[in-house]
């Protein structure tokens, strides 16, 4: 078997892989992905957020991203009945980047993982990691191609960016449940030619269809639409037949996706997901660090995947750089803590959404413009900015804001 030497294996060529490995590369350091499968291949996960913005321009490939005409994106609408709840971007606490991009991942992987070959990274399509033995932080990988034919890989440093493969989790039994309700998504490519060109195009519709029950809505700048069911697999079990009749009948019976959705064409047949969310006990160890869907995903009501995925990417990169240099880096601290922060800003939100917590929020007629720019900030993103309490009090501060906005309409009303 033939050994290659490298100072860091990526495993995975999707942002956080991706992201990582550019970071990595151009402080000098030689660096190669191994990806399972061919590009482009279908990913889900469309809706980008501001913040993933800064750590694709570090990782230099906005100009490539922007060459591929991606539907520009800069708010978040949620829909409930008649009420409408609009974010935009712009009207937000912290300063940052007030835009980003609805995205088809097939093609927006491919545009990464070219980026990142042209700037010298191979990577390796069609091949899967099977086996990792670690020799301190020293490594070997073996990979396998699609003949059989195996290969190692001498590595400093290990980055494992390998979404829902989870591959050094599950080969060091570093699995573990994750505290969210299982659900169940439905989802399809609409050809939208009934799409409003108001403000429709260029923002994600979240719509509340039932409790515990939402619809995405994902335009993309070719005219095709992304819109897929979440919930409880309950609710997926009232409707018989072939995902295709369970599909329609669904967008049937929701008044917001009956008209513009009936008897549409759909690029793909609809596809079914569930039980996503997973987590992990620690998400480094000595010679590699997990990042992205690897370490932790919840949920995709805010689109908070691709962001912690490129995020995550940035701070490993950046601390693998540290490490390769000789300096000593609190993986702890400077890793594991602030990756958690984020993650669990989100969790409270997810939890605040499932639970009704943020419907009585969004869908209050007396809204502060500060606390909405607050809230708008966390859609953003903006999970680390500690200088907004809907951040530094994410557990607590939903629950109190509900609780005073149902109190004064029960006021009101006496
Ligand atoms: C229903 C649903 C809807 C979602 N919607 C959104 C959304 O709107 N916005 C959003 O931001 N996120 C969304 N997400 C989350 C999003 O899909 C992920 O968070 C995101 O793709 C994570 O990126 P990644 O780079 O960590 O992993 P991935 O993009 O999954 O990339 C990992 C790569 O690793 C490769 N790999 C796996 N195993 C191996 C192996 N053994 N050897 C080599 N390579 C391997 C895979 O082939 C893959 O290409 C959604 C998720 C779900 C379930």
């Amino acid at each position: 078997m033939t050994t290659e030497k490298v100072d860091v294996l990526v495993i995975g060529a999707g942002p956080a892989g991706t992201v990582a490995a550019s970071i990595i590369h151009q402080a000098g350091y030689t660096v190669k992905i191994v990806e399972k499968l061919k590009f482009p291949r279908f990913v889900i996960g469309e809706s980008l957020l501001p913040r993933s913005m800064e750590a694709l321009e570090e990782a230099k490939f906005i100009d490539a991203i922007k060459e591929k005409g991606f539907q520009e994106k800069f708010g978040a609408k949620f829909v409930k009945g008649n009420s409408v709840c609009d974010f935009t971007f712009k009207e937000q606490h912290t300063q940052g980047w007030t835009w980003t991009w609805q995205v088809t991942r097939a093609d927006f992987d491919k545009t990464l993982a070219d980026t990142v070959e042209k700037m010298g990274v191979p990577v390796s399509y069609e091949t899967t990691v099977t086996d990792i033995k670690f020799n301190g932080s020293d490594s070997v990988t073996t990979v396998e191609d699609l003949q059989g034919n195996k290969h190692e890989i001498a590595a400093k440093f290990i980055v494992d960016g390998s979404g829902y493969g989870r591959v050094i989790p599950r080969l060091f039994n570093l699995e573990r449940a994750s505290n969210l309700q299982p659900r169940k998504a439905l989802f399809a490519h609409t050809v939208d030619v009934r799409r409003s060109m108001a403000d429709e195009p260029n923002r994600i519709t979240a719509v509340v269809h039932k409790p515990g029950v939402w619809i995405w809505i994902i335009p993309f700048s070719t005219g095709v639409t992304s819109v897929g069911f979440v919930g409880d697999p309950s609710f997926f079990a009232e409707y018989p037949g072939t995902p295709e009749e369970q599909y329609r009948a669904m967008l049937e019976a929701e008044p917001y996706t009956r008209e513009r959705f009936r008897g549409v064409d759909m690029v793909f047949e609809p596809r079914i997901l569930e039980s996503w969310s997973a987590t992990t006990d620690k998400f480094y160890g000595d010679g590699f660090v997990l990042t992205g869907n690897v370490t932790e995903f919840l949920d995709p009501i805010f689109s908070s995947g691709v962001t912690l995925a490129c995020v995550s990417a940035q701070t490993a990169a950046k601390l693998v750089i540290r490490k390769l240099k000789g300096e000593a880096v609190d993986w702890e601290k400077e890793y594991m803590e602030p990756t958690m922060q984020g993650v669990n800003t989100f969790r409270s939100y997810v939890m605040a959404w499932y639970e009704g917590t943020l419907d009585t929020i969004f869908f209050s007629k007396d809204q502060d413009p500060l606390i909405k720019n607050q809230i708008c900030s966390v859609l953003a993103g903006y999970v680390w900015d500690e200088t907004n309490l809907y951040v530094k009090n994410h557990n607590t501060a939903l629950k109190r804001l509900a609780r005073t906005i149902e109190l004064t309409q029960i006021l009101k009303q006496e």
